[in-house]
């Protein structure tokens, strides 16, 4: 129904679809829907708009309030919101590496709320392929940005999209919004390798014998990951007995390739016991969504004002040029780089997260060493 009433809308012209399907023609096509009760009040359907528009219209804005989670509401771990923030601001992708139960998804299902909302363009974009995808269409969803969170288990068919008749996969039912791969060296290796595509270019293609596809998928990628099989390693109640050569496999699981596209890597760690006592009933103020989506709004408009792209998308060869540090911000990276020996990958990845972090700052001049130190802080798990 979406669908049909988005081409109708393209095409200039009205449809009428049954009362119970009005709410979603009416998303794709706002005043050229019409939704009857009865055929004679079919017969009736001239021109103008139908009688109920207005409960309609307030319907599909309180959905997109209702039920996003508050980063505030998160306890402790400032770093990590602060790195979520980051993200949000300069579309980056976030790799979160802690033990069990630090909180690592639940900070993740914060960041779409932190997103601009999609314009209607990129609605219809997300909820078309939902519309076509096994799981449907669901009329309360449209406008929000997207969160998916696949289990590590899940085949590449169901990640990627595919399968006799071609449904997309989650990467594109994550398209605007956020995919989340939780326990990172669990998944496939194959699967994880077929992500590197849509990261850089946005598109799945999908080729069957009979047709080819493709399917947009440009999404941005949180990942969470133990810093040792067993989730302690690091951890100061020191439990962790993994040796070495097991640490080692088990990081060796998630490519370079696809790390390299991960421009923020941080450490979510066990809270303190000051921290677990904290009264977060109230939600801290400092952190609300609502606050920080104005600020990552602006980061953004600032991004898209000077480059006509958000930072994640500047490519390579341009970062040095569009991420500009200044005297002692170049002083600082010589210095980074003899002591992390950054390679060129890395040097790119961390001048783009320091643009980021320069745009949150609203300073629009040439990258100083304070955006950069932070910007180096936010890349050192698992390098
Ligand atoms: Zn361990």
């Amino acid at each position: 129904m979406l669908l049909a009433a988005a081409h109708a809308r393209r095409e200039s012209r009205r449809v009428v679809v049954p009362a119970a399907n009005l709410a979603e023609a009416w998303l794709a096509a706002p005043a050229a829907a019409h939704g009857p009760s009865t055929l004679l009040a079919a017969c009736d359907v001239k021109g103008g708009t139908c009688a109920d528009e207005s409960t309609i219209r307030a319907d599909s804005s309180d959905a997109k309030l209702a039920g996003v989670p508050d980063l505030a509401d998160v306890r402790g771990q400032a770093a990590a919101k602060r790195a979520l923030v980051v993200a949000a601001s300069g579309g980056h992708s976030l790799l979160l590496v802690g033990p069990p139960g630090t909180g690592k998804s639940m900070l993740a299902r914060r960041l779409p709320g932190l997103l601009p909302p999609l314009d209607p363009d990129e609605a219809l974009d997300v909820a078309g392929i939902a519309s076509v995808s096994g799981c449907g269409f669901d009329a309360r969803e449209y406008g929000r940005r997207p969160f998916r969170a696949p289990h590590h288990s899940a085949s590449a068919g169901a990640i990627i999209g595919g399968g006799p008749r071609a449904h997309p996969g989650e990467a594109s039912l994550a398209h605007r919004g956020v995919l989340f791969l939780g326990e990172l060296p669990e998944f496939n290796r194959a699967v994880l390798e077929s992500l590197r595509e849509p990261l850089e270019t946005g598109v799945i293609a999908i080729a069957r014998a009979a047709l080819r596809v493709e399917y947009p998928a440009r999404f941005q990628l949180v990942a969470a990951m133990n810093p040792c099989p067993c989730g302690y390693y690091g951890d100061a109640s020191g439990r962790c007995r993994c040796a070495p050569g097991e640490i080692a496999r088990y990081r060796a699981r998630i490519s370079g390739p696809l790390l390299d596209r991960i421009d923020l890597r941080i450490e979510v760690p066990s809270l303190s016991s000051e921290e677990l006592l904290d009264d977060v009933a109230s939600g801290d103020a400092q952190w609300s969504t609502a606050r920080i989506a104005a600020r990552v709004r602006s980061a953004r408009e600032r991004q898209i004002a000077r480059t006509g792209m958000l930072n994640v998308e500047i490519p390579g060869r341009d970062a040095q040029k569009l991420c500009r540090l200044d005297k002692h911000g170049r002083l600082l990276l010589a210095q980074a780089r003899t002591k992390f020996g950054l390679s060129a990958r890395g040097l790119h990845r961390v001048l783009r997260v320091a643009r980021t972090i320069a745009d949150l700052d609203e300073q629009t001049g040439p990258i100083g060493p304070v955006h950069l130190a932070e910007a180096l802080q936010l890349r050192r798990a698992v390098e």
